[in-house]
């Protein structure tokens, strides 16, 4: 599979956009991947911190 760069958004997809629409509808799908990544990171980083675990314990 080849992968193009648009030269208007800048996003790499299977080919350039051919309307702002695209590029605007593109640049949301990569809002959208990098909100996931970084609620996972987070998620990832609060699992641990030690106050998370003491929680844990204390609960269980
Ligand atoms: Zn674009």
């Amino acid at each position: 599979m080849a992968f193009t760069v648009c030269p208007f958004c800048g996003i790499a997809s299977d080919k350039a956009h051919d309307s702002q629409e695209a590029c605007i509808d593109a640049l949301q799908d990569e809002i959208d991947k990098t909100r996931e990544l970084l609620a996972a990171v987070d998620a990832a980083r609060s699992d641990e911190t030690p106050a998370a675990r003491r929680q844990d314990a204390q609960t269980t």
